[in-house]
């Protein structure tokens, strides 16, 4: 059985090679056939300028091979043609013929400016950047990406000629030895047909998915491709019928549309089976149409139509004229149940949607100055560019980069609606909290609960298609560093991130003043009264540059206060006798105030506990409960380090707090619970419901409350509701 693998393979990848090698594949075109498909769209004189680049190329890469045996010339003016194809413009078609010229014929980008201007020099200097050594590694491709984002934002039209050079280098891949085949194929899966998917350029999409798959998974591409072929056959019958009872009914009702039967080409079928996994057969049974009409009111008109015909199914119809898809697709999307039960998927559109959906912003390149209406493609395009640009200044880390980037590239929408109706659109796997700072930021930063369907939810619920989502705002609500592990759009994650941090510095500055003047102030002086022009060496010896930066490493815990006011009181003061400095009185927790403060996951304190805190690297101001176990241990370790502590009698906001509960398992109890702590005037955070017997539930709840007296209201009511039971507090 392996032997026979291997000999397969060995056969399939001679045929590649064969097939890759024909002059029709490697060298589809010579200048001249060139130059007769521009001739039906641009001037004499631009033609001029593409001749030009040929020649120049031409003479750069004399002498030069491709693997295919062919002239590397052959290469560039392959590249060329896919474009021409598209329609673009005369520069990117120099760009494309000199694409190589940098790489492989060290030509500078100084030489290429003067000889055919700036904006083809940058271009070609765009598409040289891009040749990268590809790595799975996700920093790496987090660096391929930006380099990508820059090389477009400078000008989109280096991702169209890098499309068209990948386009060409994956139909001539099969004479690539193994390992490199597997590599650039692999790349193409992972890195190019997504961008292409993007920007919307569906033909490129297709081809050098196919090409990808047929190279890196030549056994599995050869079997899908098999069974098409013999489906296609026993499929005929059936699609002529379709086709035909379509095309009557659109004729009867005297509307001009064509009507073309569509096939799933390889690699989404071989997707489908096995993210969905579904049988080849199943998914080979669904039969799909396009019909292409004039305008936008026929594609309606259409719709009434086939739903006349053939029963729609319930759920499957889509409109994304009325909202295009984010690359800037649009059509009409429904599932019939033709005879037979077979189920016949459709898409309706204008001719002009059908351009865009084939090149995307290829698509209307030439257009893009005379008529604004055009530009819909493009200027999507530039906005996600913006986007990509933004969202790795933004990202923590190349991998949170990655991970935004994956949902940005994929962008399957769901389609939510305000208490008011509005519609708003989010990425799969969005929650309330994308939800929020989709609706404004100030409210995805004041976010505390939501409501979906008018049930109270978590603001972690994933949203589904045609929800209605109301968002519940505090004014004392701070955005909360968890939301991070589930938000999923990058406006909520980089507003997330972004509150964080401000937030986090001006608190952490606060207290840090606070904790040095007290130190300080053990010495009759205060942070006022010292000469900072004096003690820049201390503030070296601390690593930081101004005062801010050594109070904000202070109030983040990085420094001890007493230690830091030791050092400077004795800076440039030989006499300085160093006495201990004591930690004064307990700090006052109060929120107004803006202190760098985090609270114990393990026993939540709400104002009113008796607490304690200690400064944690990175968090701050940390408070505990006094009988807190953690605290138990750190008193244990470090007893210096805990810090006394009181609320601040003006203490205002809302406060997490845990409990743990049973309840009785029949239906609408957990809602009981839910509208109780909501009549309490507290909010829920999280309920997390497990399973104990057949009888009983157990319920963790986090609730937002404001102080130790609410959180006892709360408590007392939960007693009283007749399935709720053994209801106590989390302190650990
Ligand atoms: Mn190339």
């Amino acid at each position: 059985m392996k032997e026979a693998r291997a000999s397969f393979e060995s056969y399939a990848t001679s045929r590649l090679a064969e097939e890759a090698s024909c002059d029709r594949v490697a060298a589809p075109v010579t200048i001249d056939s060139l130059v007769e498909t521009l001739e039906v769209y641009l001037d004499e004189k631009q033609i001029g300028r593409v001749r030009a680049a040929y020649d120049y190329a031409a003479r750069a890469h004399e002498g030069q091979f491709r693997r295919t045996g062919h002239s590397y010339i052959t290469h560039p003016l392959a590249v060329a043609n896919i474009l021409a194809g598209m329609r673009m413009d005369h520069q990117s078609l120099m760009a494309a013929l000199l694409h190589d010229v940098i790489e492989d014929a060290e030509v500078g980008k100084k030489t290429l400016r003067r000889k055919f201007g700036a904006e083809v020099a940058e271009i070609v200097d765009g598409v040289s950047k891009l040749t990268t050594i590809f790595n799975s590694r996700a920093e790496a491709q987090a660096e391929n990406f930006q380099k990508m984002a820059i090389a477009m934002a400078k000008d989109l039209r280096v991702i169209l000629v890098k499309l068209a050079d990948r386009l060409h280098n994956m139909r001539t891949i099969g004479v690539m030895p193994i390992d490199k085949r597997r590599r650039i194929a692999r790349e193409t899966l992972e890195f190019y047909a997504p961008i292409a998917n993007r920007l919307g350029i569906h033909t490129i999409k297709v081809e050098i998915e196919d090409l990808g798959f047929k190279a890196l998974y030549p056994l599995r591409a050869d079997r899908i491709g098999r069974a098409v072929a013999n489906a296609r056959g026993n499929r005929k019958a059936l699609m002529e019928e379709i086709d035909q009872s379509i095309a009557t009914a659109l004729r009867r009702e005297g509307i001009d549309a064509q009507v073309v039967g569509r096939e799933k080409h390889l690699y989404s079928i071989y997707q489908k089976m096995k993210t969905q996994r579904k049988p080849f057969n199943e998914i080979m049974d669904v039969f799909g149409f396009r019909i292409v009409t004039d305008r936008v009111d026929a594609c309606y008109r259409v719709l009434g139509v086939v739903h006349n015909l053939y029963k729609p199914v319930a759920g499957r119809f889509k409109d994304y004229i009325a909202i295009p898809k984010a690359n800037g697709y649009q059509s009409l999307h429904t599932t019939l149940f033709g005879m037979h039960g077979v189920p016949i998927e459709v898409q309706i559109r204008t001719r002009q949607m059908n351009a865009t959906a084939d090149n995307g912003i290829a698509g209307h390149w030439l257009y893009k100055s005379d008529d604004s209406t055009y530009a819909g493609p493009q200027a999507r395009a530039r906005q996600w560019v913006s986007d990509l640009l933004d969202l790795q200044q933004r990202a923590g880390s190349s991998l949170e980069f990655i991970e935004s980037l994956k949902i940005n590239l994929f962008p399957d929408e769901v389609y939510v609606f305000s208490p008011r109706g509005e519609i708003y659109e989010l990425p799969r796997g969005a929650c309330a909290v994308d939800f929020a700072y989709a609706v404004h930021t100030d409210v995805g930063n004041t976010c505390v609960a939501c409501r979906i369907d008018r049930d109270l939810a978590p603001l972690s619920s994933q949203l589904q298609s045609g929800q209605t989502v109301e968002i519940i705002t505090s004014k004392e609500a701070r955005p909360n560093p968890d939301w991070l592990s589930f938000a999923v759009s990058s406006k909520a994650r980089t507003a997330v991130r972004h509150a964080l941090k401000s937030q986090k510095r001006s608190q952490s500055i606060a207290l840090g003043r606070r904790l040095l003047n007290r130190s300080l102030g053990n010495a009759n002086t205060s942070v006022k009264d010292l000469d900072f022009r004096r003690l820049r060496k201390v503030f070296k010896e601390f690593g930081v540059r101004r005062l801010n930066d050594l109070l904000e490493e202070i109030g983040m815990g990085n420094y001890m206060a007493y230690v830091v006011a030791q050092r400077l009181l004795a800076e440039g003061n030989p006499d300085y006798d160093a006495v201990s400095v004591e930690r004064g009185g307990p700090v006052a927790i109060r929120g107004s105030e803006g202190l760098v403060i985090s609270y114990g996951k393990c026993c939540y304190p709400v104002p009113g506990d008796p607490v304690v805190g200690h400064m944690s690297s990175g968090k701050g101001f940390v408070v505990h409960i006094e009988t807190c176990n953690n605290m138990t241990e750190i008193r244990r370790r470090t007893p210096n380090e805990i810090i006394p502590a009181r609320w601040s009698e003006s203490m205002q906001g809302e406060y997490v707090a845990a409990l743990r509960l049973e309840v009785e398992r029949q239906q609408g109890v957990i809602a009981e619970l839910a509208s109780t702590v909501n009549q309490e005037d507290a909010g829920i955070e999280h309920i997390k419901v497990d399973e104990r017997t057949s009888r009983l539930s157990s319920v963790l709840i986090e609730l937002l409350v404001r102080d130790r007296t609410h959180l006892a209201r709360v408590m007392r009511r939960l007693r009283v509701l007749p399935n709720t039971h053994n209801i106590s507090r989390i302190i650990k």
